[in-house]
């Protein structure tokens, strides 16, 4: 394993997830942040990234790792503890057998996920709640946050992401994305160069979404001939310029009248020389 490569890396995403922790106040002072960690390769990461900034952190904050043990069938329980213990972090494992009630209410040939996740989301927020933790981390990155983009775009209409910073639907907390700023396949080599003893999430033998696999293999093709472009769509979801969409909701199309000035960002670029749209 090469040392200097893995630490090299270790501080590159370390960078990256507090620039993404500070861009959005996603810890404050004297905060509990309950760490979730299922076994995969970016909850693992962030838990690791998470204990070096609070190492350096001027900000005090403490954490607590939680994981859900579901009861799917072949879980290795023994796993996380084992691994959490020689990490001396401070630690909950809540068994919860939800893989009972998904098996009963989804429909056999039916893909189990969505309320798998739901119930693990519900139970993972009653956790933060018994053990008084003030933000609920979550290790999502910026290529699950592109993808759910284009998911909401396809499938709901919608243009929305998972956002880096929220209420939880039980109005109780706030869920945190410290992981927004790096990218899957880094997290995937560091994993790889830590040894993470990785649980898959498929020890239930259900299929993948299929349609997010669609898009992660759209957006890898786009990729394949301009790279960084999963970068570009990221930062565009940074820099929404509301009066150039069509949401009524978010502009007021209405009290636009012609004596406005418009700022830089608002101009009508449509018809100018090397303008995006100029130069299709
Ligand atoms: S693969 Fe299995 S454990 Fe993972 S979310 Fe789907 S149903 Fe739940």
């Amino acid at each position: 394993m090469n040392k200097p490569e893995e630490h090299r890396r270790r501080k590159r995403l370390r960078r990256k997830t507090g620039e993404a922790i500070s861009d959005y106040d996603m810890i404050q002072e004297g905060d509990r942040v309950m760490v979730c960690v299922s076994g995969g390769k970016d909850s693992y990461a962030m838990l690791d990234l998470l204990l070096d900034l609070k190492k350096i952190s001027p900000v005090r904050f403490d954490l607590v790792a939680v994981n859900l043990d579901q009861k799917q069938p072949g879980f290795p329980e023994d796993v996380l503890p084992g691994y959490l213990d020689k990490l001396g972090v401070e630690y909950l494992i809540v068994e919860k057998n939800t893989y009972r009630i998904v098996k009963e209410k989804v429909p056999d040939g039916k893909t189990m996920c969505g309320l798998c996740s739901r119930l693990r989301r519900g139970t993972l927020y009653e956790t933060a709640q018994r053990i008084g933790a003030t933000k609920i981390a979550l290790g999502h990155h910026m290529d699950d946050l592109v993808e759910t983009l284009f998911l909401n775009m396809f499938h709901g209409s919608r243009l929305k992401t998972m956002p880096p910073k929220l209420v939880s639907d039980d109005k109780k907390n706030i869920v945190i994305r410290p992981l927004v700023y790096c990218r899957e396949r880094e997290l995937a080599t560091f994993a790889k160069q830590r040894d993470y003893p990785i649980i898959p999430c498929t020890l239930c033998g259900s299929q993948p979404n299929l349609e997010r696999v669609r898009i992660k293999k759209m957006l890898a093709e786009w990729e394949r001939d301009s790279p960084n472009r999963v970068v570009s769509v990221f930062k565009s979801m940074q820099r929404v310029t509301r009066s150039h969409m069509l949401d009524r909701d978010l502009y007021d199309f209405s009290a636009l009248r012609a004596e406005h000035a418009a700022c830089l960002d608002e101009r009508d670029g449509a018809f100018d020389r090397g303008s995006s749209i100029a130069a299709l």
